[in-house]
């Protein structure tokens, strides 16, 4: 039999040729988007999911009689709920009572518990949530801290910096991903750094919140994600929203690639590097699905 667990398929994601958006550019340069949509639970966050579930149980941290909770917008959630799921784990997620209607039934149809924070409070009231519910009984929960955790930026670490640099043999000489808990950036950036200190890594946010790209800038109120160290990257660059999503529109339309906006932001920023360089190979994230987006009516005009 040729068969494996669910599980098992998260990561080893393909790097796509972006041959439409690089199409006046010189043959000399090349835009490849790492195709993270096509994981199981649909995004980037089935990797540091995993790795922070996976390391919760060799601790001991996790066990089948306590209860996993973090605080997630979105992805992380979902990957939280089907991993769950196919281990037998009991989730608890809180979120912003205005986080999408897909969103919310995709993670009960996982069989994940939803708790509604204040939308006004964002994404730091669900986070303020999380830590009373676990104050309240430590050991009954096991919170995984997605921002503080650094099995979230070693899942990229080990994953889709490692799998980058062999998919393009050794030859990317750029890479590009936004700030959300800066778990990919801070991840592959160091591991393709530490292949080739050359690379440079160029750190992207956009200038108005956008689904899971709180980016440090919106972070005003809140603290910055503890896993995040800014003199990773080589450069900051921001990314206007409209850009963003005329991107995301061009991705679905001509290469045929149904993904989110943060995927959007991130192709149209690798445009931007990619237009300077006389020759290179610059990598980015798709980081999700865009059928989680369909009814925000980004796709249509
Ligand atoms: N885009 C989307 C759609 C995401 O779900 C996330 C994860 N929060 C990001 C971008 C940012 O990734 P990270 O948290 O690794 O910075």
């Amino acid at each position: 039999m040729d068969a494996s667990d669910l599980i098992d398929q998260i990561g080893g994601t393909p790097l796509l040729r972006l041959s439409e958006i690089s199409r006046d550019l010189p043959d000399s340069v090349t835009i490849y988007a790492k195709a993270e949509h096509l994981n199981p639970g649909g995004s980037v966050k089935d990797r540091p999911a995993l790795r922070m579930i996976n390391e919760g149980l060799a601790s001991g941290a996790l066990s089948n009689n306590k209860t996993l909770i973090d605080a997630t917008s979105g992805n992380t959630g979902i990957a939280y709920a089907m991993i769950g799921a196919a281990r037998g784990l009991r989730v608890v997620l809180t979120l912003p009572a205005n986080a999408s209607e897909e969103r919310k039934q995709i993670l009960r149809a996982y069989g994940a518990e939803l708790i509604l924070t204040d939308p006004l409070e964002g994404t730091d009231g669900a986070q303020a949530r999380v830590k009373e519910i676990v104050a309240d009984d430590p050991d009954a929960y096991f919170y995984p801290n997605q921002y503080d955790n650094d099995a979230n930026w070693k899942a990229h670490f080990d994953g889709t910096g490692a799998e980058i640099w062999r998919q393009t043999k050794g030859r990317v000489t750029h890479f590009v991903a936004g700030l959300g808990t800066t778990g990919t950036f801070m991840g592959t950036t160091r591991r393709l750094k530490q292949e080739n200190a050359g690379i440079r890594a160029i750190a992207m946010q956009p200038d108005s919140p956008m689904h899971a790209l709180e980016g440090l800038k919106h972070m005003e109120t809140a603290r910055v994600p503890g896993i995040y160290v800014p003199e990773v990257a080589d450069e900051h660059v921001v990314c206007r929203t409209e850009d963003a999503l005329e991107m995301t529109r061009r991705l679905s339309r001509e290469e045929g690639l149904l993904v989110g906006p943060s995927g959007g932001a991130n192709v149209h920023t690798a445009r931007r590097i990619a237009e300077t360089l006389d020759e290179g190979i610059v990598v980015t994230i798709l980081c999700d699905t865009g059928t989680r987006y369909l009814s925000d009516g980004l796709y249509t005009d």
